[in-house]
């Protein structure tokens, strides 16, 4: 008989031997990333570099990894009632979301670079959205929303004395207090309704003037109005002299709750840290911002900076999906080979590097523009005129990208990407949010066509800013010329066309003047000189993939 010790047994018979698993990615660097940073100088905001590179080195350790994951796993409660029956209408948070939020409002993510005079303040801010956003995409909710209150509030200058040094401070206060009592505030948005969201003319909510000028109450409901934990809210409303623009405290100045009745949260996709209501208005007391009767002109200032950084945010998203697939592929093997080192995956990885860089690229010379046309460094309105239609040709076509190609970065992990404790299915579920809100694929296609056609100058802005790289590259000066014969044939059919070619001829424009021969070559011959596939790992063999990789993925490739 042989007897054999359970040592001997395990050794002999092990079931769990851990190999080929990559370690964790954290702590790591999000702020290594070439191109955002020369982003960052190239857009008037090399100042802000030590700041950024800070940030994220913070982004990327352990901590708040961990708090963008357990603020997703622990989603917001919604509390309607106290315990004797009052209605309180509060949403509680893990703490991991407070985490989050004190630092993305203290680092200048939220309204402050409006009380910033320094030149590109605006794109230091968006460069600390790209690289904070490594953390989690939720609490780039109320952010974004506080950001782009702050000009629209600039319309009604005595609420815009109060309240903008609250909306630009650096300190997060998540209590619900009197506004003016508190360090800090937040501001939310309040325009979708059931019937409408696209739409807002049919917005039904009814604004009732009182005795006291610009003082209104409201009634109605909202459909969708995300962060309803927010200080005060931007809400359109109907009053006598047509949709209306209105600033709505949750608490009001002598203490008590204004009423937003907060009906259910809604059960998302993603962006599950954050909470997206439904709220009621019945005899909520309204503040009128700009004239009665402009509310979409007076509020569309704050779209223009949230469609900002819905690009920002699909930018980032693509850039954390790159570094972690990177990472994963670097440490795994398969078939004695590691999978960074064969070829196929690295074609993957470098086409899913092009669009990366191009993505960020596009993002900071948005924020460039908008930081110029803000601080009225902009004497001919060029950046002006470029702002307003090529946000609106990035939004459309940047936020397209995110869920193909979080679904291919995530496909580099195989079957560890499609379960959540990789982290890759958050990513991937937050991607089409972004081309749904603040203006779904086609309202921001329409929104081009709109502009080229009624705002005299866009089309020029653009055009003069593509006439930059002409005879830097054939494939694109060919494909600037079937952009100008389209655009004179346009139709509304082909509006995604139209935006489609208008976005890749302005990134091709970008890469080929601002990128290393290797990206721009790549970019111009598959987006544009159609030497490509219809999915990512479809660059052509002369495509220079260890150039590409060297540059996105430094001490991967
Ligand atoms: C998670 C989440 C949070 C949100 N938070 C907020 C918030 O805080 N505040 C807020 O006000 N809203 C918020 N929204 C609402 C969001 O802005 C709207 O859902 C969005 O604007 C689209 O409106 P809708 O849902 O009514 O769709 P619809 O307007 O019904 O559009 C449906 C589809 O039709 C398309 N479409 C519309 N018009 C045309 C046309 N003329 N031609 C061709 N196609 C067209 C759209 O592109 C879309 O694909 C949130 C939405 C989500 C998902």
């Amino acid at each position: 008989m042989v007897s054999t010790s359970a040592q001997e047994l395990s050794g002999q018979y092990a079931t769990h031997d851990v190999t080929n698993q990559p370690p964790p990615l954290a702590p790591y660097d999000a702020s290594e990333d070439t191109a955002l940073l020369e982003g960052l100088r190239r857009e008037g905001a090399g100042w802000a570099e030590e700041d950024i590179r800070r940030l994220g080195s913070r982004a990327g350790s352990v901590e708040a990894q961990e708090w963008g994951e357990l603020a997703n796993r622990h989603e917001p409660e919604l509390r309607t009632h106290d315990r004797y029956g009052h209605r309180v209408d509060e949403v509680e948070f893990h703490p991991s979301w407070h985490h989050l939020m004190r630092v993305a409002v203290a680092e200048g993510l939220a309204g402050a670079p409006w009380a910033d005079e320094r030149p590109g303040a605006h794109v230091a801010r968006t460069a600390g959205g790209l690289v904070w956003g490594h953390t989690e995409a939720g609490h780039g909710c109320p952010t974004s929303m506080t950001y782009a209150a702050v000009p629209v509030l600039r319309r009604q200058p005595e609420l815009a004395k109060v309240y903008e040094p609250l909306l630009t401070s650096r300190e997060y206060d998540p209590e619900l207090r009197v506004p003016t009592e508190k360090p800090g505030l937040l501001a939310g948005m309040g325009m979708t309704e059931k019937q409408g969201g696209s739409d807002v003319r049919t917005n039904t909510t009814v604004a009732t003037p009182t005795a006291e000028p610009g003082v209104y109450t409201l009634r109605g409901h909202k459909w969708f109005t995300s962060a309803p934990m927010c200080d005060v809210f931007l809400v359109l409303a109907q009053a006598p002299g047509g949709l209306s623009c209105f600033l709505v405290p949750r608490v009001l100045p002598d203490g008590s709750r204004n009423t937003f009745r907060i009906q259910r949260l809604k059960d998302k996709l993603g962006n599950r840290s954050n909470a997206s209501s439904e709220p009621e208005f019945d005899g909520t007391v309204a503040w009128l911002v700009g004239p009665e009767g402009r509310g979409v002109k007076t509020i569309i200032e704050m779209v223009n900076c949230t469609r900002l950084d819905c690009v920002m945010s699909s930018a980032t998203l693509m850039r954390k999906t790159l570094v972690e697939a990177g990472h994963h592929v670097r440490h795994r093997s398969a078939f004695g080979a590691r999978l960074i080192d064969q070829p196929l995956m690295r074609n993957v990885l470098a086409d899913l590097a092009l669009e990366s860089e191009a993505a960020t690229t596009l993002t900071l010379r948005l924020a460039g523009a908008a930081d110029r046309a803000v601080r009225g460094a902009d004497a001919d309105g060029a950046e002006t005129a470029f702002r307003r239609i090529a946000t609106a040709v990035g939004k459309y076509w940047v936020t397209k990208r995110g869920p193909a190609f979080t679904a291919e970065a995530l496909e580099c992990f195989g079957g560890n990407g499609y379960v959540e404790e990789s982290g890759m299915p958050r990513h991937y579920r937050e991607a089409p949010l972004l081309s749904i809100w603040e203006g779904s694929g086609n309202v921001n296609a329409l929104d081009v066509l709109r502009a080229l056609s009624r705002e005299p100058g866009t089309a020029e802005a653009l055009f003069a800013e593509l006439a930059l790289a002409q005879g830097a590259d054939a494939r694109l000066d060919a494909a600037v010329t079937r952009l100008k014969s389209r655009l004179a044939t346009g139709s509304e059919a082909g509006a995604r066309r139209l935006v489609e070619l208008m976005a890749l001829t302005l990134q091709a424009s970008l890469l080929v003047r601002h990128s290393p021969a290797a990206i721009a070559d790549a970019f111009c011959a598959t987006r544009l000189g159609g030497d490509w596939g219809h999915a990512f790992g479809t660059l052509p063999d002369a495509a220079d993939v260890d150039g590409i990789l060297g540059r996105a993925l430094p001490g991967e490739g």
